[in-house]
């Protein structure tokens, strides 16, 4: 039988889209094409969406993680984007409470540092303000001493104080893949590993595209009335081929992951760098914290980008600026991450953390519509704007009635069906399974976790960790096999579960495993296996390329 949402599922799924003419295509599955295919089929718009890669694995797995109103946006008095981005925080903690969960931030202030004390707790105030104090909680004001005590490993030499506020955080690869789920569950037809190789056009409009499917290099047509392009960083490639001008300023921003144990910190923090003066945040993410980001021109194509030497000290000097006795280096980085912001372009001459973090809606003279901008947080607002234009647009062209709006921002995502986490753990961990792990399960696949717990209980053996000391069981490899469309080895340790960034040695001494479990379940031949192993051990080689950056030597 075939598994519901699998590299079966794709199969079909593209046979679909080459034989029978969609309303809408969507191309980019990041974040932002996946709520638009979301929003679309929720409409009853037949809908497709392709990725050239996995879902999420451009743009939308490489952030900071946050869903946030923005504090450093009030700076630039960005005030209507703080006000939405803090409404999307409240929608999203509600319809996916297990992929975004509130986090607390201290802002510690020192002698000296840009920000001076009285303008974090002005701009607390008008954040908190801004969420209609509707926010997980209202901010504190903390003096020197109780931020010492909620952070002792902080420098306290020049410490006057700070604050604490609330954000939230999430899981965003998997925020792309729900939303792309939760399209298909309405309908549309979704693949990731294909890539558009060129538009088609008929009488001057475009009207679909010429697609090849990566993993079998077979190449089809997509007939669809409406085209959108969503493809982040990428998307000036797809405009320039209809002639339209570049719309994007990127720039780079990179992370790493470091033990928590060896940061000694307890709560994220928001700081300011002490090398020139831009936010940079420390996020605990289970046993790890990663630091970022950076914020610097991006001079490759978005395919190409990975953190370097550069990126790596700036971030760990910044931080050690803050936590003295951490003394970070080079082997203390277990990972690293770096992605393309698709900003929104703005007069050449500006410095980049001041372009716009808002978006917009671009028709070219063929009828490409392109979403062009915004950040992880508004997503899903983005896409209802984009999908208004698809609606009148498929109006025009055969005077269907406009659909109402769809429920977005009500209706659960998968996983999201359930508010109550802590009921959910409670009776996860009644199944047998230690509390870490219930938590962990809870916190990936929300009221989901059944489905994984059945695997579990089926086979003493998928009740494993796959990494001793994590909590990530082999159970959930063959559910991201079976539900989650799974393709490569990299989709299944980078973005459907995250051993690359958390287990020791980026899991790489188990991928041969993890490898013959694809064996198993999805019929590789030797090649195959071979192949996904290598690609795998690449990226991690990129992942920790900085090291070689300074001897010149490339992975
Ligand atoms: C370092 C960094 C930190 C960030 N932190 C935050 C944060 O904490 N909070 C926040 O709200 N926002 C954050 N952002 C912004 C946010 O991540 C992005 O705005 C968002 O992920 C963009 O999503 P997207 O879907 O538009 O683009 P992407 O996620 O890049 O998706 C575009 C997709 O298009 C696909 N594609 C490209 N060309 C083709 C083709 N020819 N055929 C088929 N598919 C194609 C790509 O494979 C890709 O998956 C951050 C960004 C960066 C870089």
């Amino acid at each position: 039988m075939e598994a519901p949402f699998s590299f079966e599922t794709r199969a079909g799924y593209l046979d679909t889209m080459a034989a029978e003419q969609v309303d809408l295509l969507v191309i980019g599955g990041g974040v932002t094409g996946a709520g638009i295919a979301r929003d679309a089929a929720m409409r009853g718009i037949r809908t497709a969406l392709v990725d050239k890669g996995d879902f999420g694995s451009g743009t939308s797995s490489r952030s900071s993680r946050l869903i946030h109103g923005g504090l450093r946006y009030l700076e630039h008095g960005h005030l209507r984007l703080v006000f939405e981005a803090s409404r999307e925080r409240r929608i999203l903690r509600k319809i996916a409470p297990h992929l975004v969960w509130p986090r607390s931030f201290l802002f510690p202030v020192h002698k000296g540092g840009r920000v001076p004390r009285w303008k974090v707790a002005a701009g607390l105030w008008l954040y908190d303000l801004l969420a209609l104090f509707r926010n997980v909680r209202r901010h504190e004001t903390l003096g020197k001493q109780a931020m010492l005590r909620a952070e002792p490993g902080l420098r306290s030499k020049g410490l006057k104080g700070g604050a604490r506020y609330y954000d939230a955080q999430c899981d965003d690869a998997r925020l792309a893949l729900a939303n792309v789920r939760d399209a298909a569950r309405h309908g549309a037809l979704v693949a990731n590993y294909v890539q558009v190789d060129q538009l088609e056009s008929a009488d001057e409009r475009t009207r679909g595209a010429r697609v090849t499917d990566l993993v079998t290099g077979e190449q089809h047509a997509i007939r669809a009335l409406v085209v959108v392009n969503a493809t982040g960083p990428w998307s000036d490639e797809l405009r320039a081929s209809e002639g339209e001008r570049a719309t994007l300023h990127c720039t780079k921003g990179s992370h790493v992951v470091v033990s928590r144990r060896r940061m000694g910190n307890h709560e994220a923090l928001l700081l300011t760098s002490p090398i020139d003066g831009r936010v940079m945040f420390m996020i605990p993410w289970g046993t790890l914290t990663y630091i970022g980001t950076t914020e610097t021109e991006c001079e490759q194509r978005p395919d190409e980008v990975r953190a370097d030497a550069d990126d790596v000290i700036y971030l760990l000097r910044s931080i050690n600026a803050y936590f003295p006795e951490a003394r970070l280096t080079f082997d203390d980085v277990l990972a690293t991450w770096a992605g393309v912001r698709p900003l929104l372009r703005k007069a050449e001459s500006e410095d980049p953390n001041a372009v716009s973090r808002e978006h917009t809606i671009l028709e070219s003279g063929t009828g490409l519509v392109s979403i062009v901008g915004g950040k992880l947080t508004t997503y899903r607002k983005m896409a209802a704007q984009a999908v208004d234009v698809v609606s009148r647009r498929l109006r025009a062209l055969d005077g269907r009635p406009l659909p109402p709006r769809a429920l977005t921002d009500r209706r659960p995502l998968p996983g999201g069906e359930m508010q109550d986490l802590e009921v959910l753990i409670n009776s996860t961990e009644a199944e047998g399974l230690p509390r870490a792990v219930a938590t962990h399960l809870v916190h990936t696949y929300g009221s989901e976790t059944p489905a994984v717990t059945r695997l579990a209980q089926s086979d003493p053996a998928m009740a494993d960790p796959v990494v001793d000391g994590h909590p990530t069981l082999w159970a959930e490899l063959v559910h991201a096999i079976r539900r989650e469309m799974t393709i490569t080895l990299g989709d299944l340790l980078i973005r459907r579960t995250h051993l690359f960034y958390a287990a020791p040695a980026q899991a790489l001494e188990r991928a041969p495993d993890i490898a013959q479990l694809a064996v198993r379940e999805m019929g590789w031949d030797e090649a195959r296996r071979a192949a996904e192993l290598d690609a795998y051990k690449y990226e991690v080689e990129r992942s920790l390329a900085f090291r070689q950056d300074l001897w010149g030597t490339e992975p």
